[in-house]
């Protein structure tokens, strides 16, 4: 029978080893997970129900608290997506005390692709990604082709240090459930973040970090994290007034499609999708009924194809606009297509997701006090340059390196200023860019074309850059 141990929500130092692991909880029930740093020997085995909170059975029975060790970060996370979980891997492995409070019951990515730029992979080995869950295929450029007539002008974007790390094309369950280990499993340093699903925060106290449940629960942090999305309330508590994302005017359709069913298109010839450059295919379709564009591409290991077909859609703001789509609707948007484009169009299984494209404007502000803003909920875009989720893993993983082991309460709201500094010009600028390399014709695919916008994305190093500012600014000789 191990010991009963006092246990405060905080570090407990170990004696007969010099790294600390983590125990804690508000109440019986409520136990922070907890796993030591390195030391699989000393986890926590079991809350009691019936003693009072914060007693614990702890197999390390010579565990003690020392009081002089530097207390964890209690820190809320507002939304399960890829940023907050991207938030929550990095915090954790810090020793902090996370929890993610997620709106949905069942929180699931959209079946839908997305592209795992380098620069996100970058951050994402940093933590220990295994890259084999991600079943990415190759994403070394783009294969661009006129609507019309088909033929195609093949543009390989690989930069030249990066054949050792290329992008990926992903499933998005596969990048969530991959996120979802690094931040939630027993498994990797630091405590493991506990998610809470269907949990709707209402509104956020910045300046003390609180935020209030929609069933009233207040919450006490001493960092809040709005990793909220598109219609964010953390940003709304942040800013002091509601900041909505004004419809873009774009819409698309977002459908998968299972590989095998290429076989049934044989006769028209799929060769122009899936043989060469392995990546992405694009259509130019020449201005005349509105913008439209069709990227597509192989994800899950080459047996799913993602199609995402954008267009003109007057309608955003109908309070009749569907969020789901046909396939006779796809088909009579990009009717005029060649024939070898709409064989693979057809093959989309309906209902057909459809997308509201919304583009936030730049915001004065991503902090306040003890809260910030992380990904779509502080630079929400068109996806034109495919790296939206890509900045809010990069941004997670600044956040890391700002609090670091031993960062304390009082010091949160200088490293929120330095956060802000060292990410929001980057996130303005894929904002800006994004909208404009759709919307303005001299830029479009400027992104394919230009090697400075490509360095500019993909050969940031998030985690180096923000490591050096920490040195510079709070390091031990700053
Ligand atoms: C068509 C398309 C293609 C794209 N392709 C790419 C790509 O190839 N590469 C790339 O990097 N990016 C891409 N993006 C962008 C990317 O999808 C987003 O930038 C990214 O998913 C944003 O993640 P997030 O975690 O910030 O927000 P979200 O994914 O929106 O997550 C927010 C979460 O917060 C929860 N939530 C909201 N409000 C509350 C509340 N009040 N209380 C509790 N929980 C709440 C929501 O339920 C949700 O789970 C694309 C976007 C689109 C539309």
């Amino acid at each position: 029978m191990p010991n009963v141990q006092h246990a405060r929500s905080g570090p407990v130092q170990s004696s007969n080893t010099a790294s600390p692991f983590w125990i804690g909880g508000q109440g019986p029930d409520d136990l922070w997970i907890a796993t030591p740093c390195h030391i699989k020997d000393h986890a926590i085995v079991a809350s009691i129900s019936d003693l009072p909170p914060r007693l614990f059975f702890c197999r390390d029975t010579t565990a003690m608290i020392n009081e002089d060790s530097p207390q964890p970060l209690k820190v809320t996370i507002v939304g399960a997506g890829i940023g907050g979980l991207a938030t929550a891997i990095a915090l954790r492995r810090n020793g902090h005390l996370v929890q993610v409070l997620e709106t949905s019951e069942i929180k699931t990515e959209i079946g839908a692709g997305i592209g795992v730029q380098v620069n996100a992979l970058r951050v994402l080995e940093h933590w220990g990604l295994v890259r084999e869950n991600l079943k990415g295929v190759s994403y070394d450029g783009i294969t661009t082709f006129d609507s019309k007539t088909g033929d195609g002008v093949a543009r390989r974007w690989l930069l030249p240090d990066m054949d050792q790390n290329r992008s990926l094309l992903c499933h998005r369950k596969d990048v969530h459930d991959e996120l979802m280990r690094l931040a939630v499993g027993v498994e990797g340093e630091g405590p493991p973040a506990r998610l809470h699903l269907g949990r709707r925060v209402v509104d956020c106290s910045p300046e003390d970090g609180t935020i209030t449940l929609k069933d009233g629960e207040i919450i006490h942090a001493d960092l809040v994290i709005g990793a909220d999305g598109l219609h964010s309330i953390i940003r709304t508590s942040i800013l002091g007034h509601v900041q909505t994302a004004p419809a873009s005017g774009y819409s698309c359709f977002r459908s998968l499609v299972d590989a095998s069913k290429l076989r049934e298109i044989d006769d028209i010839d799929a060769e122009w999708f899936t043989e060469g450059l392995s990546g992405m295919r694009g259509l130019q379709i020449k201005e005349g009924e509105g913008y439209r564009m069709v990227v597509m591409y192989l994800c899950r290991s080459g047996t799913l194809i993602n199609l995402v077909s954008i267009y003109a859609d007057p309608h955003q703001d109908n309070p009749d606009w569907s969020p789901v789509g046909t396939r006779e609707e796809l088909l009579r948007i990009f009717h005029d297509l060649h024939p070898k484009f709409l064989a693979l169009l057809s093959l989309s299984d309906t209902p057909i997701l459809r997308w509201q494209l919304r583009v936030l404007p730049l915001l004065d502000n991503w902090i306040r006090g003890h809260a910030a803003l992380l990904g779509d909920a502080a630079h929400a875009t068109l996806p034109t340059l495919g790296q939206g989720a890509a900045l809010a893993i990069e941004e997670a993983g600044a956040l890391g390196c700002l609090l670091p082991r031993g960062t304390r309460r009082e010091d949160v709201p200088g490293r929120l200023e330095a956060y802000q500094t060292l990410r929001k010009p980057r996130g303005d600028y894929v904002n800006r860019e994004a909208l404009e390399q759709a919307t303005e014709p001299v830029k479009r695919g400027l992104y394919f074309r230009s090697h400075e916008v490509q360095d500019y994305l993909l050969r940031h190093n998030a985690i180096k850059d923000a490591q050096e500012y920490y040195e510079k600014y709070f390091g031990s000789g700053a």
